[in-house]
């Protein structure tokens, strides 16, 4: 089983614990290693991300729990960026690499709010072409292969969030499977890890991890490094569904790694 966890949200941005009580509940579990990966700032979007101001409060709470809990779990700061988010700040000890949103004129359109946003973006800005806007979103996942701060690349297909439990939006269409094929790939050379991750099963959004089956098996063809996270917005979903995504990756041969 898998004692560690490098996507973690806390009440610095959109999760419902805070940094400590992540803590307690992941040496409960007996991990070994957490990383804190908070939503990095955007100017366009101040929902749920870490507000400008607080910032410098967030790494230096996560510092001194690193130092408070040294001899019991190892703590890892990070931050979870958006490819449209201003610059991060350097110095952290891992950065996630994810695509929340993608530009369309001067609309910014949330790629995991709701499928009605999608559809509604996919008719006003793609002549109702989905795979137009599933090869925007790809491209600018891909954009992260030129990123040398990022550690690993956060849930690859998140535009697949409501198509289990909704009718299915992005289907296995020629251009969709090439424009995934071409991130992956992009990215695998540039030597960047992928996740499994739980996020939208421990949130009620679906019953399967992200990626893809399809997706999975294309990482173990092609030797992709792969992590396995739970993108825990509570501490009660550490360590959600671990199970069943270690029992995919051993079903697509997936190369598993680790980031620390
Ligand atoms: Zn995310
Ligand atoms: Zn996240």
């Amino acid at each position: 089983m898998i004692k560690s966890n490098y996507h973690t949200h806390t009440v610095f941005s959109d999760g419902k614990n805070t940094p400590e009580e992540m803590i307690e509940a992941a040496i409960n579990l007996g991990f070994e290693k957490l990383g804190f990966s908070d939503h990095a700032y955007t100017d366009f979007y101040g929902g749920w991300s870490v507000p400008k101001d607080r910032l410098e409060e967030y790494v230096t709470t996560l510092r001194r729990l690193q130092e408070k809990y040294a001899d019991r779990i190892k703590i890892y700061v990070g931050l979870e960026q958006d490819a449209l988010a201003i610059p991060v700040p350097t110095g952290l000890d891992y950065y996630i690499g994810s695509v929340h949103w993608i530009k369309k004129g001067d609309r910014y359109i949330e790629m995991d709010h709701s499928q009605e946003i999608l559809r509604d973006a996919i008719r006003d800005f793609y002549n109702g072409d989905v795979d137009g806007l599933a090869e925007d979103y790809f491209d600018l996942v891909a954009s992260y292969a030129e990123d040398p701060h990022v550690g690993f690349i956060g849930h690859f297909d998140l535009i697949t969030k409501f198509d289990e439990k909704q009718l299915p939006l992005f289907l296995p269409t020629p251009r969709y499977t090439a424009a995934w094929q071409k991130a992956a790939k992009k990215l695998i050379d540039a030597g960047k890890i992928f996740e499994i991750n739980t996020g939208a099963i421990s949130r009620g959004r679906r019953i399967t991890p992200y990626p893809s089956e399809e997706i999975l098996k294309f990482w173990g063809e092609h030797g992709a490094k792969v992590i396995i996270c739970s993108d825990c917005h509570a501490a009660d979903a550490i360590d959600c569904a671990f199970d069943q995504a270690e029992a995919l990756a051993k079903k697509y041969n997936i190369n598993l790694v680790d980031l620390f």
